[in-house]
């Protein structure tokens, strides 16, 4: 059943059966336990979605809202994320041997992940759906911007970490006010406890049962993407993987921006998608490489810790869409996203988190073997900011001194440049 809307039609479906819902906050279907899909009526979006009606629409997130689940864009919280820039990387092109790369850098949104952007729409929905407490689990990210947006709309807001994550991710999401509970255990066990929390209390959990709602809003980042090519899709583009939910989004918002002939005919069938996590935590890296389904790992263990997950959530969707559009799958070492972290600071001025060290470490892998080609238009997309990993940047280059000239002379002339203080000056 349709139903008539002023901003686009959309409805729920079961992925299992078929079932379709018009509004549930049911985390699965109630007929199969499927769990379900949000899906837009592409013909009805087309009447007013064209390049040119985005063309002349404020560059937000909600731009292309014909196909975003809100009933009314009263309710779509804004905190000014989205339309991040997408910046040709000419310098780091050079060193990995790709000619065509760009970055799309969504480390610089309102609470520093792209994570807002499916939160926008997740939160837009738990209003809509008379909740007043929004909660979730998180490995750092969606807590803070799940934080961020509970107190901007006035809601109460409770989110599960596992109690090893880095203290400045707790930090932001204690600023803005969440309750934060801080679970001993890992992503996995801290998850379950959010779901139990969630039903039993009747909340709106953004990664629960306000999933597929939330997901759609992850569909931005590459919609805004193709605007900025000037309507193309790229040939390959690189994502890191926690659940593989982003790359499956990525995937959803090129076949609707073509559905809907934003793009033009083949444009989405002819994207590599790619996926990265950390070695370690690498269950759908390693379903990739040696074939079948995805099986969990048990202690997922890698400095991209906002990818940590040892039950992927839509590892198998990721993966078929990787598979079937010839892409790939990397799993770079602690020392790989370290070292990718700081090239990609070093090159494009651009200071990321171990997720786009891990998605940029992979993007390595991927040109030296030759899966990514020199010409290959290619998006990498960074996820995550620096600044909420501070730790791990290495010190070599810091030098304390005496606030005198002499010292700074001693130093430029590299003499002892890389000594401590007492050795220098
Ligand atoms: C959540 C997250 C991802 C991956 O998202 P999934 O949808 O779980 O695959 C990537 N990068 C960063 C920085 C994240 O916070
Ligand atoms: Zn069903």
């Amino acid at each position: 059943m349709l139903f008539a809307l002023p901003n686009g039609r959309f409805f729920l479906k079961c992925r299992a059966c078929g079932t379709e819902f018009e509004d549930s906050l049911e985390a699965v279907c109630p007929e199969c336990f499927g769990p379900f899909k949000v899906q837009f009526d592409l013909e009805k979006a087309k009447e007013t979605l064209s390049r040119a009606s985005l063309e002349k629409r404020k560059k937000n997130l909600w731009q292309a809202h014909e196909l975003l689940p809100v009933r009314d864009l009263k309710n779509a919280v804004d905190l000014g994320a989205g339309w991040t820039p997408l910046v040709r990387a000419q310098r780091l092109g050079k060193i990995l041997g790709l000619d065509n790369l760009w970055i799309k850098n969504d480390s610089v949104n309102p609470s520093f992940s792209f994570k807002d952007r499916p939160v926008a729409t997740g939160v837009a929905r738990a209003i809509e759906l008379g909740k007043k407490v929004v909660s979730c689990a998180s490995t750092g990210n969606l807590a803070a911007s799940t934080a961020a947006y509970a107190a901007k709309a006035g809601l109460e807001c409770v989110v599960f970490v596992p109690a090893t994550i880095e203290a400045n991710k707790i930090s932001q999401a204690l600023a803005y006010g969440a309750k934060v509970l801080a679970v001993n255990g890992n992503y996995d066990v801290a998850n379950r406890l959010a779901n139990e929390a969630a039903d039993s209390f009747g909340w709106a959990a953004l990664n629960v049962n306000v999933r597929p709602w939330y997901a759609e809003g992850e569909k931005t980042l590459v919609f805004e993407t193709c605007q900025q090519l000037d309507w193309r899709a790229p040939d390959a583009v690189v994502f890191p993987m926690g659940s593989g939910g982003l790359l499956c989004e990525a995937h959803k918002a090129f076949s609707e921006f073509e559905g809907t002939g934003v793009l033009g005919q083949g444009e989405a069938g002819k994207v590599k998608f790619f996926g990265a996590q950390g070695f370690g935590a690498g269950a759908i890296v390693n379903a990739f490489k040696q074939g079948g389904k995805v099986v969990p790992i048990r202690n997922p263990n890698t400095i991209a810790k906002s990818i940590a997950m040892g039950a992927p959530g839509d590892g198998d969707a990721a993966l078929k869409i990787i598979r079937d559009s010839k892409g790939g799958a990397e799993d770079p070492t602690d020392d790989e996203i370290v070292g990718a972290i700081g090239l990609l600071a070093r090159t494009e001025g651009i200071f990321t988190e171990p997720a786009g060290g891990a998605a940029l470490a992979a993007l390595k892998r991927l040109a030296e073997s030759g899966k990514i080609s020199r010409g290959d238009e290619t998006v990498l997309f960074i996820t995550g900011n620096g600044l909420k990993t501070p730790e791990l940047v290495g010190s070599q280059n810091l030098v304390s001194i005496e606030a005198k000239l002499d010292c700074v002379k001693a130093v430029v002339e590299g003499k002892k440049a890389l000594a401590p203080i007492a050795a220098v000056c």
